[in-house]
């Protein structure tokens, strides 16, 4: 059990370090279809950082970012 523990400390590390980046989403689902957002699609606006589904709705995104508004992540 305790040797878990720092390996759960890494992990946590590693994921903190990536969303370090652009700071974490500010949404949860794609803006574009509404499907749940992914980390790893995802641009940096002056809003923050903003997770899409897919390639194809970031493509989207990026061509009208106007027609897409965002809705940001629920406070919990
Ligand atoms: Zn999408």
């Amino acid at each position: 059990m305790k040797a878990l523990i720092p390996a759960l400390l890494l992990t946590f590390i590693s994921i903190t370090a990536v969303l370090a980046k652009g700071g974490p989403p500010i949404n949860e689902l794609c803006p574009v279809d509404g499907k749940a957002g992914r980390v790893i699609y995802r641009v940096f606006s002056e809003k923050g950082t903003i997770i899409f589904c897919c390639a194809t709705c970031l493509d989207t995104y990026q061509k009208s970012p106007a027609s897409y508004p965002v809705a940001p992540k629920a406070e919990k």
